[in-house]
């Protein structure tokens, strides 16, 4: 069986392990924490970085940072991971869902200006599959309306936008480090602020409201409750295992991509064939290769496409239902009609794409497709 995603142990994990607690502190903010924080400033261009214990988690510190309250909206996309819109749910805001483009599933930033109100305080672009969204064009919208630009960059560390890093163009933005995401440390993320106006506050709400942050540097001489909070910062434990996949960003990008080029050559005659769309990359984005899907024709081409891998022992999946269809969505809000949304969320199938996954395996994986559609080419309508 192929499984759509296996976590890699690299090598230098547990021993880094072992070293936390060699070093006697494995809470947060100890060794590995800080060369994480360094290594992510530094390669993605933001003034901070602050890890947190998911991306959900830094979601939720950027909605309290941007003040997100009852009555707000908050403009996003409806095909993306719950947690983008939870954040701000959680808050009491209303998540306003725009619409994606056909190409690369991310929001269609020129629907974004006709979905402002006197009520909407932030727009949360998510780069889906690692793709950039356009966000000159986003920046452009939120300064003229005064909007604060929060990234979901769940998925994309590594990825750029005409040169510049994703996560460090928004004023805030959240990276994933679950198992599912390319670097991983089982369930992890980071808080990323562009700039230093968020610092302060971001400190005390992940250290539980209190002022401990500027205490431990020696700023104050006794720490305090002086905001509210939660507990947003991570085990140095698993600081120590993440450190030993950041180490290797570049040689983990750049294997993904092999193996995503080798499903596009793969793919590419029955895409020339119109049985299947392959994923769109626009002229301004560097992806990191964090998924590769096939777009088939229909709702029922795919669900016999996926039985049919399952049989051949490949494991792919969709996702997601989108927001505004699922039942929390619609019994809170309401309705809401998002054409392209809907149609290509019906369509899309997931492959297996691991940093250990061998050429064989991706050749049996396109075999297994390519079956699909030559041995019943009735099912492909
Ligand atoms: C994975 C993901 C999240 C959540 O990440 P966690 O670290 O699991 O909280 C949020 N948004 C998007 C777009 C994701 O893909």
């Amino acid at each position: 069986m192929i499984p759509f995603n296996k976590q890699h142990i690299f090598g230098p994990e547990l021993d880094y392990v072992q070293d936390a607690f060699d070093q006697g502190k494995v809470s947060g903010d100890g060794k590995y924490t800080g060369l994480c924080k360094s290594l992510i400033e530094e390669r993605l261009q933001v003034r901070h970085a602050l890890l947190t214990t998911s991306a959900t988690h830094a979601l939720e510190m950027a909605a309290l940072l941007a003040d997100i309250g009852p009555g707000d909206e908050v403009i996003m996309p409806s095909y993306t991971f719950v947690s983008t819109a939870n954040a701000f749910v959680l808050r009491g805001a209303k998540p306003v869902f725009c619409d994606i483009r056909e190409d690369n599933l991310n929001m269609d930033e020129s629907l974004i200006e006709g979905l402002v109100t006197h009520r909407t305080k932030a727009v949360c672009p998510v780069h889906y599959a690692g793709v950039a969204c356009d966000m000159d064009v986003i920046m452009d919208v939120a300064d003229r309306r005064g909007l604060v630009v929060i990234e979901d960059a769940a998925q994309s560390i590594g990825a750029k936008y005409k040169g510049r890093p994703l996560g460090s163009i928004g004023h805030m933005s959240a990276l994933s480090f679950h198992e599912t995401k390319n670097i991983s440390c089982g369930e992890g993320g980071a808080l990323l602020l562009r700039d230093d106006q968020h610092l302060e506050r971001a400190e005390i709400l992940r250290e539980k409201g209190t002022n401990r942050s500027q205490f431990f540097r020696g700023e104050v001489d006794k720490y305090t409750w002086v905001d509210v909070g939660s507990s947003y910062l991570p085990s140095d434990i698993n600081a120590a295992f993440l450190w030993a996949q950041l180490e290797r960003l570049d040689e983990i990008t750049a294997r993904r991509k092999e193996i995503t080029s080798r499903y596009r050559e793969g793919f590419q005659a029955l895409a020339d064939d119109g049985v299947v769309r392959l994923p769109v990359t626009n002229d301004f984005a560097e992806p990191n290769h964090h998924m590769f899907y096939l777009l088939a024709n229909s709702l029922e081409a795919r669900a016999e496409l996926i039985s049919h891998l399952k049989q051949r022992g490949v494991m792919a999946v969709f996702h997601y239902v989108p927001l505004h269809r699922s039942p929390f969505y619609l019994h809170t809000f309401g309705d809401c009609e998002l054409p392209v949304t809907e149609d290509l969320s019906d369509r899309l199938v997931r492959l297996p794409l691991y940093f250990s996954l061998g050429d064989a395996e991706v050749d049996r994986v396109v075999e297994a497709v390519r079956d699909f559609f030559v041995l019943s080419p009735g099912r492909t309508q």
